[in-house]
């Protein structure tokens, strides 16, 4: 949990706005005006100095969106892990050429591009910033659902800036649009850690009542896991240190303490009735893979999600296949789909975001919190 005073305050179960439903359709609850005055000329940003990797609040001037971009004055936006990763440079496949971070932004239209389509999209729109900023809609991956696998995709924080900041921009061919009747924070960590955990369910094709042990089951990722797994028929089994709280209440049938537990892997077994038929492996640890390796029961399902900061090979064997017929696969984010109907989940209520609210300037401090496994839910920055 992170301290005072870096939260304005914390453990905010969002359980009285729900979508009321008609014949006709989801009608809002609220509907926030939108921005009827132009775009301030700057925007302030969580910037990291290129040298020094030292992250704070500047202004800088306000982004003009070009062709199909959109300006999107941002309300809220959630800090991920890949936002840690990108800012500790440790991944060699996620090396920012930009300065700010920030992928889980929710915000309106301030600004349309002179090539955006007027018909779709108007300045007040909800809409979202994500991972994805872009893809290119023709090759293999983005034409057989696996765009978020597209190899000319453009990521924000990494290739575009990101959303640590006022304004941000998105582009209108690949925009999400975010449902009116949720608030800004809780449908923030759908946009990342929502739809990723969503979108690996979905590839492990899991029987109803099949049992979902997540691992880092408390955190931004984990507990949105839980909520998931339940919602679409599964038993959710929870391992993460000191989390047990938060696994519960969301719904975990089972909790496993990580650090008090004296062995893991026969916890899980026991707890499941045999093993676990799918692992989802939230947690930034080489241990909680091998242990996914050992719980799993004959013909289980690994979902690689979390990254660990330094090299950790999975623990595997060919026998190991050969033998129990595991299956270990990988994910991140989702398709715009995808996104979409992570987002219908909050809209319907089946999914409630834990979420701790902070401010720009406390970024550094977020992800120091996120490194050293702090955070319970997700932490949100009001803009
Ligand atoms: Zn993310
Ligand atoms: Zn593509």
């Amino acid at each position: 949990m992170l301290q005072e005073p870096i939260l304005r305050y914390s453990r905010s179960y969002y359980l009285f706005f729900h979508p009321v439903s008609t014949s006709s359709g989801q009608v809002s609850l609220y509907k926030m005006p939108g921005p009827t005055t132009s775009p301030a000329r700057t925007t302030k940003a969580a910037i990291q100095d290129p040298e020094t990797k030292v992250i704070s609040v500047q202004s800088r001037p306000t982004p003009t969106p070009t062709a199909t971009q959109v300006l999107v004055k941002v309300d809220c936006t959630g800090v991920c892990a890949s936002d840690l990763h990108l800012a500790r440079r440790d991944l060699p496949y996620l090396q920012a050429t930009v300065s700010i971070a920030g992928h889980e932004g929710v915000g309106r239209i301030a600004a349309l591009g002179p090539e955006v389509d007027g018909s779709k999209w108007h300045v007040g729109d909800r809409v979202a910033i994500r991972w994805l900023h872009k893809v290119c809609k023709e090759c293999e991956a983005c034409t057989t659902g696996y765009e978020n696998l597209c190899p000319n995709r453009k990521i924000s924080g990494k290739d575009v800036e990101g959303c640590f900041a006022e304004y941000a921009l998105a582009d209108s061919t690949y925009l999400c649009r975010v449902p009116e009747s949720v608030l800004d924070a809780e449908a923030a960590p759908i946009l990342c850690a929502g739809v990723t955990v969503y979108k690996a369910l979905k590839i492990a094709g899991l029987q109803k009542g099949a049992w979902v042990a997540i691992a880092g089951a408390g955190g931004g990722l984990g507990h949105l896991a839980i909520q998931y797994a339940k919602s679409m028929g599964y038993r959710a089994l929870a391992l993460d240190a000191n989390k047990e709280d938060i696994c519960t209440k969301l719904g975990a049938e089972a909790y496993i303490d990580v650090l008090t537990s004296k062995d893991c892997v026969a916890d899980v077994v026991k707890a499941t009735g045999g093993g676990a038929h799918c692992a989802l492996v939230c947690a930034s640890s080489g241990r909680a893979y091998a242990d996914a390796v050992k719980y799993l029961r004959r013909a289980g399902k690994m979902v690689c999600i979390g990254l660990p900061p330094k090299p950790s090979p999975i623990p595997v064997l060919p026998e190991d296949f050969v033998g129990t017929g595991i299956t270990i696969m990988g994910t991140s984010t989702g398709s715009l789909q995808d996104t979409d109907e992570a987002l219908a989940f909050l809209a319907r209520g089946e999914i409630k975001t834990h979420v701790q609210e902070t401010t720009l300037a406390q970024v550094e401090d977020v992800l120091k919190a996120i490194e050293e496994g702090k955070v319970s839910g997700r932490a949100v920055i009001r803009i």
